[in-house]
């Protein structure tokens, strides 16, 4: 089978990780840029993948970047000015990352604002802080000094990243399916195209269906992905782009003291705050508030500003209902209070049922409530490309449209998933993605209860963000 070549990347190539991520996108930089081997090295600190970097003639470079190496390690691989950097790692601080590329001349992409160790666990930080609004607010704050310097993605896997392309899809299906003429260009008007179709928020509303034919044991958790990426973002405080229409704070809620306040942010963990949300092939499920870059950089980019006042935004979060055995994992290490010791990311070949549905679930507007989104099987997963189960399939197929993109607007300065060509990069994602499916649904989060218990309701307006939160 042959695969289109979308891109040439000039100059040393450097992935940082080759964890789930990592391994999944190294066949599809393959396939689909050209690169000179000799000039590619992948730097991490494991060997436990070594084999397959040896396998595909890849340097590999074992160790672990640390804030007293990584300028050096990184000055000694980009000499001339030129190449790329793959950020796919934990740990590995992306605000600097992002400032010495530009100071290199080195493109950059990765998939979260991560910071050094210390952050997510026994911080110092008061909980505001310990959130991704400020990780984010600084991350936009340094591109203002870097406006038309080298192209570097900030948060662009498949969510953060593919989600928002597949948002910018659903808004001009839900136009032209209610009779609304949309040809939005500029930032404001796909901002006055959600306004104007009434969306009053947006879920990225998953559901990871993926099943291994052995148990989970007790005590080792158990993910689809990354183990230490989804403790560090599920023990974050949940967060939220909050809307102009919503009506009183969550219990616990908070807006921030500084910056533009697109968001507020709950005093508990995402991993154990859940909303009612709705997925195809399931219906009505819950989801966890899990705190994510695509809940801040969506409400921001979907402002519609009179002067100094917002007057639309939607309310935008994760609704993530991972695998059940991470969610048999969560349940054990919130009992317990305590971090698990054993960690297991399931790979294609322990996989034997399942998928992954992510995508948007639009609601609010004039037909009730749309998901819009990517399906896909582990079968199909399988299939189409190897080392990568469902979930990382859809993750590092958006890593290489967004690489693609780059090395096409190589001077871009940063730019979020919600700044780039949404349908250029669907484009090239697409053939990964198994079914793209748009599914309306009259489901409102006032349905379906087991019995009536006392709860926070707002009857008048289904879409406040209290009908979705289940205490
Ligand atoms: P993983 O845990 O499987 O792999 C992370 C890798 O980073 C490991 O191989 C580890 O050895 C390496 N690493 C740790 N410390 C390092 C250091 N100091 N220097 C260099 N490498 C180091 O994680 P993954 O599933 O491959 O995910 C990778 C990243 O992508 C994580 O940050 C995760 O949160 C993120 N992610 C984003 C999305 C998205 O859709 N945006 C989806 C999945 C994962």
């Amino acid at each position: 089978m042959t695969h289109p070549v979308h891109a040439r990347i000039e100059g040393p190539l450097v992935m940082i990780g080759f964890g789930s991520i990592g391994r999944g996108t190294l066949p599809l930089i393959e396939r689909h840029i050209a690169f000179d081997r000799d000039q590619f090295t992948v730097i991490e600190p494991s060997g436990e993948f070594a084999h397959i970097l040896k396998e595909h003639g890849i340097r590999h470079l074992q160790l672990a970047l640390t804030e007293a190496n990584f300028a050096e390690v990184l000055r000694g691989l980009f000499p001339n000015g030129k190449g790329f950097v793959v950020n796919l790692s934990v740990d590995v601080d992306s605000v600097e990352l992002m400032t010495l590329c530009q100071e290199l001349g080195v493109q950059y992409i990765d998939t979260v604002v991560e910071p050094w160790p210390g952050f997510y666990f026994g911080s110092p930080l008061p909980n505001a802080e310990r959130t991704n609004y400020p990780l984010r607010e600084r991350v936009r704050e340094l591109g203002k000094s870097y406006v038309g310097g080298p192209t570097a993605v900030s948060c662009c896997g498949a969510n953060p990243g593919m989600v928002s392309w597949l948002f910018k899809e659903a808004l001009l299906r839900l136009a032209a399916d209610t009779g609304v003429t949309a040809t939005p260009q500029s930032r404001a008007d796909w901002a006055l195209l959600a306004m104007t179709l009434g969306v009053k928020g947006v879920h990225v509303a998953e559901r990871d269906t993926q099943i291994s034919a052995r148990p989970k044991p007790a005590g080792v958790f158990v993910n689809t992905w990354s183990v230490d990426g989804l403790l560090s973002e599920g023990y974050q405080p949940a967060e939220l782009g909050w809307g102009t229409h919503e009506k009183k704070l969550p219990p616990e809620g908070h807006r921030f003291d500084h910056g533009p306040g697109y968001a507020i942010w709950i005093d508990r963990p995402g991993a154990d705050t859940r909303v009612r949300s709705w997925c195809p092939g399931v219906g009505p499920q819950f989801g966890y508030v899990v705190t994510h870059n695509e809940a801040l950089s969506i409400p921001d980019y979907y402002t519609v500003w009179d002067g100094p006042q917002a007057l639309y935004r939607p309310t935008c979060h994760y609704a993530y209902h991972p695998c059940n055995d991470a969610i048999l994992s969560l349940h054990e290490i919130n009992g317990a209070g305590l971090l698990p010791e054993e960690k297991h990311i399931l790979t294609a070949d322990e996989i034997v049922a399942g998928g992954d549905d992510l995508g948007v679930f639009l609601y609010g507007h004039a037909k009730g409530a749309m998901w819009y989104g990517s399906r896909l099987t582990m079968d199909q997963a399988r299939a189409l490309a190897p080392y990568q189960n469902a979930t990382g399939m859809q993750v590092t197929s958006a890593v290489l449209a967004a690489m693609v993109w780059v090395a096409e607007n190589p001077r871009a300065g940063f730019v979020e998933a919600d700044e780039m060509d949404h349908a250029r990069c669907l484009e090239v994602q697409r053939p990964y993605l198994g079914s793209v499916e748009c599914h309306y649904t009259d489901w409102t989060p006032l349905q379906n209860r087991i019995n009536r218990f006392a709860g926070d309701r707002d009857e008048d307006d289904p879409w406040q963000f209290t009908n979705f939160l289940a205490v």
